[in-house]
């Protein structure tokens, strides 16, 4: 019999096609596994003997009936037997999780960044892994999150937050500073990533998430497909041009970030009444009639209908997901937001379906949880899923 060690890395492509199949849509009986992947019952069973023989893949104790009336033991991972940290940077804040292989939060930490340099950033993410790491059950990869242009899951080339204009090495840097294979993406990317394997969007092949907050960011998945794009910049819709006056801070007029982030609904709402207003004041004041905030807040709204009918319509994928730490603009704006799609979607193709996820802030680091995930079980971080 052919001989597979534990580790997921040592898997040829068609066992690790089997065993990402189950991680991702387990407890699956095997017929049904067997339907999924196109294989006969007998190829499935020489596959998965060696899968299970290892303890990768394990047989479950419920009997699954199915259509024929046949029990079957369906097939499964063991979550938790793998942790994962996930780690996403801020400006001034690294945010941390422990996850399981299934990228399900088992514990968090919230840490300051003492400063924006590479070392200091490195120097705290060595400190915090120190500190999640003691445990009984060490993790065997690390995933990070950050807002800016990462190429190839490893170099970050530009993150304008923390000023840095010039390639840095992150990945490297931390794997030298840990000794955990460390891969590191672009944050609304790592989020779509956890959607796509583990979320809203497991099953669906072409899928849009679209995140609305601080910026408004957008993650890409077609034909089972991450995009990142020729310079880690794929999914950067942030300026795209929309409808409206309001101006960015890069001086577009009417683009998403300038209409649509929170910033600029605080801004708008702050001018117009004359007085600080925060972004969930100005979604409540909104959401009670006030004048001025409810037509800013439906002018975001619009904007936001507009863009993700403009996406929908250069994609065409099976779902769009809203999400991020803004998304309570899409409960208070909800009917300028289905008005524009409407509006601008092309009527040649179906209905959009659109899922709000509420966004506990952790959702970002368990997104780079699952970046770390992937590149475990596929071997490869440059390997798109
Ligand atoms: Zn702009």
């Amino acid at each position: 019999m052919q001989l597979i060690p534990v580790d997921w890395s040592a898997l040829d492509g068609s066992h690790q096609r089997v065993a990402v199949e189950v991680l991702r849509h387990g407890p699956l009986p095997r017929a049904e596994l067997a339907r999924r992947l196109g294989l006969s019952p007998g190829s499935l069973t020489r596959l998965t003997r060696p899968l299970v023989d290892s303890g990768l893949l394990v047989e479950g104790t419920t009997e699954v009936h199915l259509r024929t009336g046949r029990p079957s033991l369906p097939l499964d991972v063991q979550p938790a037997s793998r942790r994962f940290l996930g780690m996403k940077i801020t400006g001034d804040t690294l945010f941390a999780v422990v996850t399981d292989l299934r990228a399900t939060v088992l514990a968090e930490h919230t840490v300051p960044l003492p400063g924006p340099e590479p070392e200091t950033v490195v120097a705290t993410i060595a400190e915090v892994a120190a500190l999640l790491r003691e445990d009984d059950r060490d993790a065997v990869g690390l995933g990070i999150g950050i807002g800016g242009l990462v190429v190839h899951h490893r170099e970050v080339a530009r993150a304008h937050f923390l000023g840095w204009h010039e390639r840095v090495a992150l990945a490297d840097l931390v794997h030298t500073a840990t000794g955990l294979p460390t891969v590191v993406d672009n944050d609304v990317r790592a989020l779509t990533a956890a959607e796509h394997w583990f979320g809203a969007g497991r099953g669906v092949h072409s899928l849009v998430v679209v995140t609305i907050g601080v910026g408004v960011g957008c993650g890409i998945v077609v034909h089972d497909r991450l995009i990142e794009g020729a310079h880690g910049g794929g999914g950067s819709i942030g300026h795209r041009p929309l409808l409206g006056g309001a101006v960015c801070a890069d001086g577009h007029r009417g683009c998403a970030q300038g209409m649509i982030s929170s910033g600029a609904i605080a801004g708008a709402v702050t001018q117009a009444l004359g007085r600080p207003v925060g972004y969930a004041e100005a979604l409540e004041l909104a959401g009670a009639g006030q004048p001025a905030a409810r037509r800013v807040v439906d002018d975001a709204g619009r904007a936001l209908g507009v863009l993700v009918a403009d996406i929908a319509n250069l994609v065409d994928p099976e779902l769009v997901i809203l999400t991020g730490d803004g998304i309570d603009l899409v409960a208070v704006a909800r009917a300028a937001l289905d008005d524009a799609l409407e509006e601008h979607r092309s009527e040649a193709l179906a209905p959009t379906r659109i899922d709000v996820r509420p966004f506990p802030f952790t959702e970002w680091a368990r997104g780079a949880a699952a970046v770390a995930i992937r590149a475990h079980v596929l071997g490869d971080a440059f390997t798109p899923a």
